[in-house]
């Protein structure tokens, strides 16, 4: 599975809209199954907030523990 096509896939019947390779398409319709998309911006960074919140806490989470000690 290329990673690349996660965000121009349907999530609902996986197909792959070609057009999506331009980033500045926010919003489309699968000619699949008519599925409105939108390719919102703030729930990606949402989830690279809380993945790289994760990977801090992992590496000793120096946030708020530095001086705890
Ligand atoms: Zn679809």
């Amino acid at each position: 599975m290329n990673p690349a096509y996660s965000t121009i896939e349907c999530r609902v019947c996986h197909a792959i809209n070609p057009d999506l390779t331009d980033l500045r398409v926010r919003k489309w319709i699968c000619s699949g199954c008519q599925t409105h998309h939108h390719r919102d911006g703030h729930s990606d960074e949402k989830l690279l907030v809380t993945y790289l919140d994760a990977l801090e806490s992992l590496n000793g989470g120096r946030r708020d523990r530095s001086e705890s000690r």
